[in-house]
């Protein structure tokens, strides 16, 4: 019933600090059987990923987490088991990707305002590639001395309402769907319980997905409370769906979470790894893990 799995984290190609190899050697090290690296807006570590997971005997599920606009809230969406090679897919992700770059000028913009020098040439030099990230302009400020670390940053600069915020304008969630599935993966609400939404929103989120084919809800998240974890399963069992789990680990420096590190998914909740499209389009190394 529980597997011990991670379905959800981040390497230097979004806004970790581990590299994708890295990230393999540390959930087999902290005894991760199926691990998936998903990173914002961006398939370029995979392919390094699964060949490390390879060579040590760990199952590797490559992912992806989609920004999302949805009713004016960003949402992330993960999906799991996608071929990083997918057209559609990428050419989404480059748009995404691009929009990070005008928002991070915009960001910089702001942030010069609060009296911070070169803020965009600062973030940049903590991002590794194409991804600009807030989180690169949050290590750039606890470098400056503006906050003692990344929670506070954005408590203060980067979150709506304060200085350096700039509004998402991210994938519509049919889009992001539309990628997944066509990249052969499945779709998974990530963090359900982070999004600023009230109760009925939510609700409105879970059904949209489901009609456009979503199958998971990330009910167990390093993100999460224990109580958050006990709602968000139940709200996963009222509407059919099926319960991932993942840290959403980003940084050994910024443990909110280590890999692996979470509770089994509750009983009478149905995990994404006893589905028929995980063991259609996943599938499992260890046949003992599914009974
Ligand atoms: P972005 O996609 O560039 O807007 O940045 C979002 C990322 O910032 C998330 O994936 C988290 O890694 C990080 N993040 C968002 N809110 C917080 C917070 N309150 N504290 C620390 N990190 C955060
Ligand atoms: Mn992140
Ligand atoms: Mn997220
Ligand atoms: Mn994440």
């Amino acid at each position: 019933m529980n597997l011990h799995c991670d379905l959800h984290s981040h390497s230097t190609v979004s806004d970790g600090t581990l590299t994708p190899v890295e990230m393999v050697l540390r959930a087999y090290e902290k005894g991760v059987e199926v691990f998936a690296l998903t990173d914002h807006d961006a398939t370029e570590g995979l392919k390094e990923a699964a060949q490390t997971a390879d060579k040590v005997g760990l199952q590797f599920v490559p992912g992806i987490e989609i920004s999302v606009t949805w009713s004016h809230q960003t949402i992330h969406i993960v999906g799991l088991g996608i071929n990083p090679d997918d057209e559609a897919l990428n050419q989404g992700l480059k748009v995404l990707r691009e929009f990070r770059g005008r928002r991070g000028e915009e960001i910089a913009l702001k942030l010069e305002k609060k009296g911070l020098e070169n803020p965009l040439v600062g973030a940049k030099k903590f991002a590794n590639g194409e991804i600009l990230s807030r989180t690169h302009f949050a290590r750039y400020l606890v470098e400056q001395g503006r906050a003692k670390d990344i929670r506070q940053v954005f408590k203060r600069f980067l979150v709506k309402g304060k200085p350096g915020y700039v509004a998402g304008k991210w994938a519509s969630l049919e889009d992001a769907l539309s990628w997944i599935q066509g990249a052969g993966g499945i779709a998974v609400i990530a963090h359900p319980a982070r999004y600023k939404i009230s109760a009925t929103r939510l609700r409105q989120l879970i059904t949209e997905f489901k009609e456009l084919g979503g199958l998971g809800f990330e009910a167990i998240s390093g993100s999460h409370s224990p109580d958050e974890e006990i709602r968000m399963a139940q709200l996963a069992n009222q509407f059919d769906l099926f319960i991932s789990k993942g840290s959403d680990f980003h940084s050994p420096e910024n443990i909110y979470r280590e890999l692996g590190a979470m509770q089994d998914v509750p009983a009478g909740s149905i995990p994404l790894w006893h589905s028929d499209a995980w063991k259609e389009k996943i599938g499992l190394q260890k046949s003992s893990d599914l009974s």
